[in-house]
């Protein structure tokens, strides 16, 4: 009897799905995104994740978080997926996965670190690396539901062939009034940057921000170390704590 009260509660999320790979395509040399669809998927919201499992002939089965980097599209979930070299998991999704190959999710994941098209708030993102994934889902989601939220991206890569989305970006900064983007650079700038590689800092998020009077929504993303330096840079500059969302997704610096 619980047994079957516990089963026919079981959340939709928490179901492992099978997710066909139907497209993909390389965002930089070193990171790929991977269209999937997932029959019967539930639909999210721009900020969630997915968790993915991976399974061995020999029962062997290993599993991690992916974020989405599309708004909800019927039974399509897309994911841009970071190379790891010596990665047990995103090695497999890049190099060997194939189209037609089918993977398991489960999700969606997370309901904090979400942006709901119908808040009219001014929106802070601030991305390092591949955490500008979830952040991506929220400024297609913005422009998909006519949004005039105001919207500002502090976009922390390498160099600029790490840029994920920079061919889109720069068409939705022209197109999607209200979106701004800046960039910074932590090892190699573009030709004729005014500013030399170096990690975001203070004067990034005063310039590309919003100032803390307008009480901007806040969404943090990328390694542990970059999303804990940015949070406090936010906090000492007076946001409002319970306006900064993170999101940490490993345990390297850029
Ligand atoms: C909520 C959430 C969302 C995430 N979304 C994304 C996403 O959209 N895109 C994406 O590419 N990744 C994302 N990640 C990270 C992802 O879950 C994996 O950690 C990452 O792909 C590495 O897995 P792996 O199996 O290849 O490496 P592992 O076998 O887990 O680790 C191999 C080595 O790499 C180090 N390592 C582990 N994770 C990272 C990392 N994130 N960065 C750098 N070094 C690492 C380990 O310490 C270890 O030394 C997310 C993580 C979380 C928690």
């Amino acid at each position: 009897m619980a047994r079957a009260a516990v089963s026919g509660g079981l959340s939709p999320r928490l179901v492992w799905r099978a997710a066909r790979l139907v497209e993909f395509r390389d965002e930089t040399p070193s990171a790929r995104t991977l269209v999937f669809d997932v029959p019967d998927w539930p639909g999210h919201l721009p900020g969630q994740h997915v968790d993915v499992r991976l399974t061995a002939e020999d029962g062997y089965s290993t599993e991690r978080s992916y974020s989405i980097a599309t708004p909800a599209d019927g039974t399509r979930v897309a994911l841009t997926v970071q190379l790891v070299e010596d990665g047990e998991v995103s090695p497999y999704l890049i190099q060997t996965l194939s189209v037609g190959d089918v993977i398991e999710l489960r999700g969606p994941v997370g309901g904090w670190f979400v942006w709901r098209s119908a808040d009219p708030a001014p929106v802070l993102l601030i991305g390092g690396g591949s955490g500008i994934v979830p952040l991506m889902a929220m400024i297609r989601a913005r422009r998909a539901a006519g949004s005039k939220a105001l919207f500002r991206l502090i976009y922390s890569a390498r160099t600029p062939e790490d840029r994920y989305y920079a061919d889109e970006l720069r068409t939705r900064v022209r197109d999607d009034f209200g979106l701004d983007v800046s960039y910074v650079y932590t090892r190699k700038t573009p030709e004729g940057w005014p500013l030399p590689p170096r990690r975001l800092g203070v004067a990034d998020v005063n310039n590309g921000g919003w100032p803390p009077d307008f009480q901007p929504a806040c969404f943090v993303c990328g390694p542990t170390g970059f999303v804990e330096a940015v949070a406090d840079i936010l906090i000492a500059l007076g946001h409002d704590a319970r306006r900064v969302k993170t999101e940490r997704f490993g345990p390297s610096g850029t």
